[in-house]
């Protein structure tokens, strides 16, 4: 059986890992780094580009360009690129394909098997959604685990003791705070809270606002409308971010950072750690409301808490380590690279169901992981009160009963609409699907039987279904939500990434031939004009001959619109002005 991989698929990064020896190793991309910008881009010849090559052109190409997908991670959003409508599941199984074929690439083999890890709080839709992405990519998602949960299990291996801890999760785009009891071989979520709009960017962001201010009073320029000024401005502020995290004081030099009365605006700074700081004070604090919460909706005070785990690459900033502090009164743990651990903790997850190595070296008793339902789940009863059927923060799985009855005399069908939050009128809180039991036997009303049934499989999807006692007439829905895609959809994404990566090659193959082309073309027709005199007319004749057929070729050969005879016909031209000018003129 192949390995199992880990994948934390992050709004702002990506990370894969897969249990080796025993031991959960990161996958380095083909870049050789360890996290991958969870960033995909279209370009105008119609290439798909992902993580770092992505993430490079998005100032020039922004249109084209997406980043935060799992923002948008179970609603209808879509783009459209060419004509083709791409759903959140689409843009993020391009990030997991790439994510497998670097995989495969560091393991030497084909992998299908993944466990991938979503936010706590994320709903049904959304990780339905996230199992979907993996089916497009082409892997078989054998667990959708929650992220502190991974978190903890990569440190829970390392230190068995039962005990309550708190996930502390500031990444580039989003705040979580988890609470979470670890309890033998049992790691149960006990409540999640965050902030869906706070992380690393928003640090990135005061640095920007800080050097233009700088820019406008020294220099009296306004980058705001220098897309490439500020592209390179944004980057030297996240670097310069990242390096107050270990250093005092940090330098950003940007020459030529832009134009002023004709001359060129060489830009000099130093940050120091104090002034990050201050801009930035607010920011930090933002995470204190969602700690508090967390603690609250766990019924715990900060000093039960037995450990305070820190993850996501934001965690690495002094203030924010020293917030923790404060906070919790604890010492968070670092000892895991906070933005591998939880791709580490799921690798783990996924050599436990595999079966691996992991298993051999902890004399066999795998990590039974327990997640919580993130919000309560109602259905919407008359006077359309939202009646509660599974609490939130309740430990999956949930398979939980109640029987209803009818509201009117002879009432032949009742309508489901189920729902998820917290609030006690069914307005109030979000459908997530609805559904009709027909056929129910004619009776006053508060007669017939109708027993409603929640279940919520391990990877929290649910399924609802509810049956008349009297016929046993009964009727499911494993949510029908417009904003889920169906199977035949899915179908659909599969066929056409696979069509798109074969015809994503022949465009690249195209794009790479026509620059060959040009390249070689240059060449011959500077060396023809160099030994204009020494070349015979025979030969002369020849070279162009061959020079007319591959300009022609390349002329035929739009990569956005290439077929393989297009291809062939270039490569076919090349290689004979190849042969032709090597014969001739010596290339
Ligand atoms: P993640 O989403 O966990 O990969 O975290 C990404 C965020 O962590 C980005 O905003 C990075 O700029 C930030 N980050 C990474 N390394 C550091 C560091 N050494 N100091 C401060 N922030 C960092």
């Amino acid at each position: 059986m192949g390995k199992t991989i880990g994948i934390d698929l992050g709004t702002t990064n990506s990370c894969a890992a897969v249990v080796e020896n025993g031991q959960p190793v990161i996958i380095p991309n083909e870049k050789g780094n360890r996290t991958t910008p969870s960033v995909v881009a279209f370009t105008r010849i119609g290439e798909q580009l992902t993580g770092e090559a992505a993430l490079r052109q998005a100032a020039v190409n922004s249109d084209r360009t997406i980043s935060s997908i799992k923002r948008h991670m179970g609603t209808n959003w879509s783009i459209n690129i060419d004509g083709k409508k791409y759903s959140p599941q689409e843009i993020s199984s391009i990030i997991l394909r790439k994510l497998k074929k670097d995989a495969e690439n560091y393991l030497g083999e084909p992998v299908t098997d993944a466990v991938i890890t979503v936010p706590a709080y994320f709903n049904d839709i959304q990780r339905q959604a996230t199992k979907d992405a993996g089916r497009i990519a082409g892997l078989n998602v054998k667990r959708i685990i929650n992220e502190p949960t991974s978190a903890a299990l990569a440190y829970g291996l390392n230190n068995g003791a039962a005990q309550k801890i708190l996930v502390y999760d500031l990444g580039g785009g989003t705040f979580d705070v988890s609470v979470i009891e670890i309890g033998g071989d049992v790691i149960e979520v006990l409540a999640t809270n965050g902030d869906n709009h706070l992380g690393g960017d928003d640090f990135d962001e005061r640095i920007v606002l800080h050097l233009q201010g700088v820019l406008r009073k020294q220099n009296g320029i306004d980058l705001k409308r220098d897309v490439a000024a500020m592209q390179r401005l944004r980057e030297a502020a996240e670097q310069c971010k990242k390096e107050l995290s270990s250093m005092e004081r940090a330098r950003i030099y940007l020459p030529y950072l832009s134009m002023n009365k004709g001359e060129p605006v060489n830009f000099e700074y130093t940050l120091t750690r104090t002034e990050f700081n201050e801009l930035t004070k607010d920011l930090v604090a933002r995470t204190e409301g969602p700690v508090r919460n967390a603690l609250n909706d766990a019924g715990i005070a900060a000093s039960e808490l037995g450990r305070v785990i820190l993850v996501g690459g934001s965690t690495r900033i002094p203030a924010v380590q020293e917030k923790v502090r404060a906070l919790t009164g604890k010492n968070p743990e670092r000892s895991i690279n906070p933005d591998e651990c939880v791709a580490q903790g799921a690798a783990m997850q996924g050599d436990i169901l595999t079966e691996g190595t992991l298993q051999l070296y902890n004399g066999g008793s795998g990590i039974l992981l327990l997640d919580v339902t993130p919000l309560s789940l109602s259905i919407e009863t008359i006077g359309g009160v939202a009646t509660r059927l599974v609490e939130r923060n309740s430990t999956l799985p949930v398979h939980y009963s109640q029987v209803f009855t009818t509201a009117a005399a002879f009432q032949r069908s009742v309508d489901i609409n189920v729902l998820q939050g917290e609030r006690p009128m069914a307005r109030d809180n979000r459908s997530i699907g609805r559904f009709r039991l027909n056929g129910i036997k004619a009776a006053p009303a508060g007669v017939p039987q109708i027993e409603v049934t929640f279940d919520i499989d391990v990877n929290g999807i649910l399924r609802v279904s509810a049956k008349d006692l009297d016929t046993g007439r009964a009727q499911s829905i494993t949510i029908d939500d417009n904003e889920r895609m169906s199977d035949a959809e899915i179908e659909q994404a599969i066929r056409d990434a696979r069509e798109y990566a074969e015809q994503d090659g022949m465009r690249r193959q195209a794009a790479e031939l026509n620059t060959q082309a040009g390249q070689l073309l240059n060449q011959v027709q500077s060396l023809m004009q160099e030994q204009k005199r020494s070349l015979g007319k025979e030969d002369r004749n020849f070279l162009k001959n061959d020079i007319a057929a591959l300009q022609k070729a390349v002329s035929r050969n739009n990569p956005a619109k290439t077929t393989p005879s297009n291809v062939e016909e270039v490569q076919r031209a090349l290689d004979n002005l190849k042969q032709s000018s090597s014969r001739i003129l010596g290339i």
